[in-house]
């Protein structure tokens, strides 16, 4: 006789194989309640009990068959079985021996016999089978009961046979639907009837739900679902009715949920608004009011009317971070949101896209006219124009606002960056600018894109694409080339030469500036290590971005100098004044540093930036750079003249050396000369040239007349510009 565990109608599953096991039986032994005892124990092994009557056949059976283990029915007090179980034990000693005992078939204990000793494994209280069949009922009420959602099972006519406490509890709760309650009662007429009474039952899609329970019972649908919305006067609620078909009373019947989703529907819900809401202001985000946009741009097409948006970027937004923390920077952002809304019309949007950019979405605009929306995007900056509060301090913030109106035919998402790229413009104006985006500033943006990409590429790969030139500086008094400046160039294969000033601030903006300015200090060191001009070693000059000085270029520099050989007092490193203007403290750190290492710092450009003075005082500058434009100046303009002997005057009273840049005629070389300045260069002596070049350009430089004594010359008189004031610097 074989029984599987599962044969039974009970859980006996597991994988791989079953474990056999021999039962040891008396004739008048209950294999079916052995087995029951077994998978109580064991209630996830797959189990394949084999049976034998008597232990003459239970031996044999092993003798040949060998089991997992044997299982050995000892009824109590009663010899034979125990004789059976020591035989058996003696026979097969590794085989792990069970005894199952009992004063009677439906009371028994299984034993497991280990080392003489015996424990007691699993036990099994009287079970007959209809304790059996009500214990199983039992459980699968409870089941049903513990669930929270009202549930009823219905037979095959659609009558309720069953419900769960859940279902008592809400029915009988809810007058009305009283009768459901009541086993017995057909779930479908009360829901027929539900339906026609609909205005007052508060279950207005009973037809529906119906609809669904026949067709499951019909067995057109496994499962049906349908939400609700049930009202009382007092409350709302939602619920998701599900019926699945189940065996009830032999036939297709079902189990019908009524599931309350109120609390589920509520927080998909807040979910949906947070997805389209920013936390911290509440403003729309980005994707909602591109879906406002989307419906304005149709509104506006059949209304003759147009739409417009803005970008509002806040400039610095990170220093009013770092003064008032970040708890007193979103005061702030709050702040500024309420204030830019304030300069909104209602069905106008005003939404929060970042950290500190805003869009602004107007709708119903006369678009003819240009003037009218700068001055919406002017407004936007004005509102921003009184100081915001945060821990106790007045925090000024300002903004640049880009604006682009929506053209006919046009995808939103082309708006949307074409006042992106109007915003970018504005910022090259400085803070509290406003740009209007046009067709023009498109194809200058296309164009700087393209270069952008030609850039990024040709500093990805290989920096093979770029070249040094260098030009050589010359001491004034003795005419002879003391040192060289190395300026960069792109050779781009199919755009040609690339000029320096149109790529450099480039490569600041993308951050590119790193790779490129280490790649040109590299090479103008590797450069000037063999660079000498009569016996005498030269010195070469490196221009810097101000973004490079931080700590790592003093690294970089250091490392440089190391591998090189070269000497650190033949580099010069060369910042345009603007640099100082951020009074960065890493900026001074990094000069000091430098300096520290033995190489020299020059001003770039002097004169052409802010207030310079303090600078020259406060940092470690060797020398001072007259910009070529005041040298330009000389012998056609007084003020320049001026400008030029001041900085020479100023360097010496600080201890600095000067350099005049952009030298073309002996005229300006015989002024600055006269002045005191030491050194000069410009295409008087030589244009920068390739390095192959530079022996050759050198040896051009002496040809071209020492200035003679250190006496003034002419003094022009001729012009003068119209206005002395601050240049901008280039
Ligand atoms: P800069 O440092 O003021 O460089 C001097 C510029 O004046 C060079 O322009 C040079 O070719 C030009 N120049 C020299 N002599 C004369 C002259 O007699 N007359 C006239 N009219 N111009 C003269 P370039 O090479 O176009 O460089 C422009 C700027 O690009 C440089 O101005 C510098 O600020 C920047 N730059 C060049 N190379 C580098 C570099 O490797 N790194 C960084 N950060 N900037 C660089
Ligand atoms: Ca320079
Ligand atoms: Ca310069």
């Amino acid at each position: 006789m074989t029984l599987r565990g599962a044969g039974d109608g009970l859980a006996l599953h597991g994988a791989g194989a079953p474990l056999r096991l021999l039962l040891v039986a008396e004739p008048t032994t209950d294999t079916a309640l052995v087995l029951v005892l077994l998978t109580n124990r064991f209630p996830h092994a797959f189990l394949e009990l084999q049976v034998e009557v008597g232990q003459a056949a239970a031996l044999a059976r092993l003798a040949e068959d060998p089991f997992d283990v044997v299982l050995v029915h000892v009824p109590q007090h009663r010899a034979p079985g125990a004789a059976a179980a020591e035989e058996v034990r003696a026979a097969h000693p590794a085989t792990p021996l069970l005894i199952v005992t009992g004063s009677t078939d439906s009371d028994m204990t299984l034993w497991a016999r280990v080392d003489g000793a015996q424990a007691m494994v699993s036990a099994l209280p009287g079970d007959r089978a209809e304790d059996r069949a009500l214990r199983y009922l039992d459980l699968a009420r409870g089941l049903l009961d513990a669930q929270d959602a009202p549930t009823c099972a219905v037979d095959p006519e659609g009558r309720i046979v069953a419900v769960n406490l859940a279902w008592r509890d809400v029915t009988g709760r809810n007058g009305g639907t009283d009768e459901l309650c009541g086993v017995g009662v057909s779930y479908l007429d009360t829901c027929d009837r539900a339906d026609l009474d609909r205005r007052g039952s508060g279950t207005p899609d009973a037809a529906i739900v119906v609809g669904g329970l026949r067709r499951v019972l019909a067995g057109t649908l496994e499962l049906f679902r349908h939400d609700y919305a049930w009202r009382s006067p007092d409350e709302s609620r939602w619920f998701r009715v599900q019926v699945t078909s189940a065996t009830i009373n032999g036939g297709r019947g079902a189990v019908i949920t009524h599931l309350d989703t109120t609390n589920v529907r509520e927080i998909e819900q807040t979910l949906a608004y947070q997805s389209m809401h920013d936390a911290l202001t509440d403003l729309p985000n980005r994707a909602l009011l591109v879906d406002r946009l989307e419906q304005a741009i149709c509104d506006a097409d059949r209304r003759g009317l147009g739409v417009a948006v803005a970008h509002l970027d806040l400039t610095n937004f990170e220093r009013v971070n770092h003064r008032v923390q970040y708890s007193g920077g979103d005061r702030v952002l709050v702040q500024v949101a309420q204030r830019l809304l304030a300069q909104l019309r209602p069905g106008d949007t005003l939404a929060r896209v970042s950290g500190d950019e805003f869009l602004v979405l107007w709708r119903d605009l006369d678009l003819d006219d240009p003037e009218e929306v700068l001055a919406l995007g002017a407004g936007l900056v004005t509102a921003l124009e009184q100081p915001f509060g945060a821990a106790d301090l007045p925090v000024p913030v300002t903004g640049s606002v880009g604006v682009a109106r929506h053209v006919t035919g046009r995808d939103p998402e082309r708006t949307l960056s074409a006042a992106r790229l109007a915003l970018a413009d504005a910022k090259t104006r400085g803070p509290r600018s406003v740009a209007l985006f046009t067709q023009e500033l498109e194809e200058a943006v296309i164009g700087r894109t393209t270069l952008e990409t030609e850039l990024r590429k040709a500093l990805a790969g290989n920096v093979t694409q770029f070249v040094l030139h260098y030009q050589p500086v010359v001491d004034l008094t003795t005419g002879t080339v003391v040192a060289v400046e190395s300026l960069v160039r792109w050779e781009h294969p199919v755009l040609g030469r690339v000029g320096p000033d149109r790529f450099i601030p480039m490569a600041e903006a993308t951050g590119l500036i790193h790779v490129l300015g280490g790649w040109v200090l590299d090479q103008a060191v590797r450069d000037a290590v063999a660079m000498t001009h009569e016996g005498r070693e030269l010195d070469v000059a490196v221009n810097f971005s101000v973004l490079q000085l931080n700590d790592d270029a003093v690294r970089q520099v250091q490392q440089v100098l190391e591998t090189s050989g070269l000497r650190a007092g033949r580099l010069m490193i060369e910042v345009t004044e603007s640099a100082f203007v951020e009074d960065e403290d890493a900026v001074v750190r990094t000069l000091e540093a430098l300096s520290q290492l033995g190489v020299n710092v020059a001003i770039d450009d002097f004169g052409t930036g802010y207030s310079s003075l303090h600078y020259l005082r406060r940092y470690p500058i060797n020398t001072i750079k007259i910009d070529r434009e005041f040298v330009a100046g000389i012998g056609t303009n007084v003020d320049d003249e001026a400008i030029c002997e001041s900085i020479v005057g100023l360097a010496a009273a600080v201890g600095a050396a000067t350099i005049a840049e952009g030298v073309e005629t002996a005229e300006q070389y015989a002024f600055l000369h006269s002045l005191g300045c030491q050194h000069g260069q410009g295409f008087l002596w030589s244009r920068p040239v390739p390095v192959d070049q530079l022996g050759a350009a050198i040896a051009a430089c002496g040809d071209v007349p020492v200035a003679s004594a250190r006496s003034r010359t002419s003094r022009t008189s001729r012009t003068s510009r119209t206005s002395a004031g601050p240049r901008t610097p280039r």
